[in-house]
């Protein structure tokens, strides 16, 4: 066993290239090697376990080894592991588009598959550009974007271009396109000069403003619902989305909703959109609707959208877009399975009851001199910590904070995936609440270890 888990990590350092991992220094660490699972921990070469705090990134819904994903997936598997959607249809797929339909906001009645969360962005983009092109009344060129500072929506040039941390994406700026940037409605650091309240006033003025001053030639909004995930869990104001949408809507401008972290129940519905009432133009899912299984991602449209691309073939009205794996009847399956999951474990109810939990258990952590906020809507938690609580200047970056409570919290057998010096809590949507209480135990103490009490 020991030379086992010794020659993988040798091979590990040789030959992977880690995503959005400093591999200098990963290649000094030795994290877990996964070799299998059990429910909602993760288990290395070595046997031991680790509870799963991030839902493997922000994937997982039920867990792991699931029987009856596991069995659904047996069972397509005995049918046809892939064939292709391009001129071709198969049944998952289908069935998956049929129920997806049925539960998305209403309207969204039109399912492009693809294979993750980018390209589910990056299909939206394209979808809003050419629709504006090709729609019957008053068509027009419009190839601007609106989106929110500090948004992530992943990592292809689209959806970079739409991205707004320079950490990620600034290095890239040369190869993207121009886009609009709003500030977003956060108020934890707000520029002199401001109140909380008058900064939000600000945020609503200046997207109004960008709107109205580029109404003819803005595509869409793009937005994710509720919160934004890879910044570090920052939750907008009750109402913001459903202003985005008032605005969109005024100004005749395509809503694209990025469900693709916030969906399949972690902010505590199905879909976060629900929450403010909105029917967004487009919706982005992936990560959860395989439970975290399988790379799958649906852009989900209105007829009208659609519509645009019916014509006859000299038109070339096409949508000129379609990945290999499209539309995977393993990815369909399981993801069938999920909702079906969803519903019948009522994951929605244990969200709220977990929801409870996580505020009631990081409490403590309220008073700590280095947490500077923690923010949280249904079961995604973010704790800032910083140098100093009261004038909320953060860590030196080459303190690494954060991935130092990452590596305490992984040796007392819980994985977390820190963003920056961000602390991210996000249990799996149906994880027990004992579990959810020791993901909460065990990061209080490793904050303490790092940081002191
Ligand atoms: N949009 C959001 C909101 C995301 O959080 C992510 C990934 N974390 C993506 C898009 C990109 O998804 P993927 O990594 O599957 O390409």
């Amino acid at each position: 066993m020991q030379l086992l888990t010794s020659t993988l990590r040798d091979w590990d350092r040789t030959h992977v290239w880690h995503p959005f991992t400093p591999m200098q220094e990963y290649n000094q660490e030795e994290p877990p090697i996964i070799a299998a699972a059990d429910g909602f921990f993760l288990i290395d070469i070595d046997g031991h376990h680790y509870l799963d705090g991030s839902s493997s990134l922000w994937c997982n819904i039920h867990g792991h080894c699931v029987p009856e994903l596991d069995a659904a997936l047996r069972e397509q598997l005995d049918c046809v592991a892939h064939s292709t959607l391009l001129g071709l249809a198969n049944v998952p797929s289908i069935e998956l588009a049929r129920e997806l339909a049925l539960r998305a906001p209403a309207g969204l009645q039109r399912v492009f598959y693809s294979d993750n969360g980018s390209t589910a962005v990056e299909a939206a983009l394209k979808l809003a550009f050419q629709y504006y092109r090709q729609r019957r009344h008053q068509p027009s060129e419009r190839s601007l974007y609106v989106s929110l500072s500090q948004a992530y929506h992943g990592d292809t040039i689209g959806s970079v271009s739409v991205g707004g941390i320079d950490l990620f994406h600034g290095a890239y700026g040369k190869l993207l396109f121009p886009t609009l940037q709003v500030p977003a409605p956060l108020t934890y650091r707000i520029p002199e000069g401001f109140t909380p309240e008058s900064y939000l006033a600000h945020c609503d003025a200046e997207l109004e403003r960008v709107l109205a001053e580029h109404a003819g030639e803005i595509a869409a909004v793009v937005i994710e619902p509720l919160v934004q995930a890879a910044a570090g869990i920052l939750v907008h104001p009750p109402g913001y989305l459903k202003r985005v949408r008032e605005l969109t809507a005024k100004h005749d401008i395509l809503l694209i909703a990025d469900e693709v972290a916030v969906g399949f129940g972690r902010t505590g519905t199905l879909f976060a959109c629900e929450q403010e009432q909105v029917i967004p133009d487009l919706l982005c899912l992936s990560k959860g609707l395989t439970a975290g299984y399988l790379p799958l991602a649906a852009t989900l449209a209105t007829n009208e959208i659609y519509d645009a691309f019916l014509g006859e073939p000299e038109e070339r009205r096409t949508f000129y877009h379609g990945h290999t794996f499209t539309g995977n009847p393993l990815g369909c399956a399981v993801a069938l399975a999920s909702l079906r999951l969803l519903e019948r474990r009522n994951v929605l109810a244990n969200v709220q009851t977990n929801a409870e939990l996580l505020r009631g258990n990081l409490q403590p952590l309220l008073s700590h001199p280095n947490v500077g906020e923690i923010r949280q809507k249904g079961v995604m938690v973010g704790i800032e910590l910083v140098a100093d609580r009261q004038t909320k200047v953060p860590f030196a970056v080459q303190d690494r904070v954060g991935h130092r409570i990452a590596l305490a919290a992984c040796r007392r057998g819980v994985i977390l995936r820190p963003v920056g010096d961000v602390l991210v809590l996000l249990p799996a949507p149906a994880m027990p609440g004992d579990l959810v209480e020791e993901l909460c135990a065990v990061t209080l103490s490793s904050v303490e270890e790092v940081l002191g009490g």
